[in-house]
């Protein structure tokens, strides 16, 4: 509907549950790219143009791309999502393995912005 900007879906408490983010994605607009992939990372679909946001980091995505992969793409945009980072969080997923699968293999980088570790 046209000038109709507000979006549909906004951060819900539900939302640690991978079965409830993959609900939003009912209208997601784009074969592409692969929303159980985007539901399994943390993504939510936001219900407005193919506009992603991530429960556990809030960083916000849209305008997808064919070559654009969930997972890198999340990370480039936000390299201290807890999800991504396998910090310690309360998402509940539907399938631990594939989860384990997606995800950036844990990070040697312990400078990131969020937690220096200074050694003397
Ligand atoms: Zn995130």
């Amino acid at each position: 509907e046209i000038g109709q900007l507000k979006p549909r879906y906004a951060m819900d408490d539900r939302f640690h549950r991978e079965d409830e983010r993959l609900k939003t994605f009912e209208n997601w607009p784009l074969d592409f790219v692969d929303r159980n992939e985007l539901a399994c990372s943390g993504m939510f679909f936001m219900g407005e143009s193919d506009k992603t946001k991530c429960y556990f980091c809030e960083v916000e995505i849209g305008r997808w791309e064919r070559e654009d992969q969930p997972v890198p793409e999340h990370y480039r945009w936000s390299p201290n999502c807890p999800l991504l980072r396998r910090r310690t969080t309360n998402n509940v997923p539907i399938n631990a393995e594939q989860l384990e699968r997606l995800l950036p293999p844990p990070s040697y980088d312990i400078c990131g912005a969020n937690d220096i570790e200074v050694r003397r």
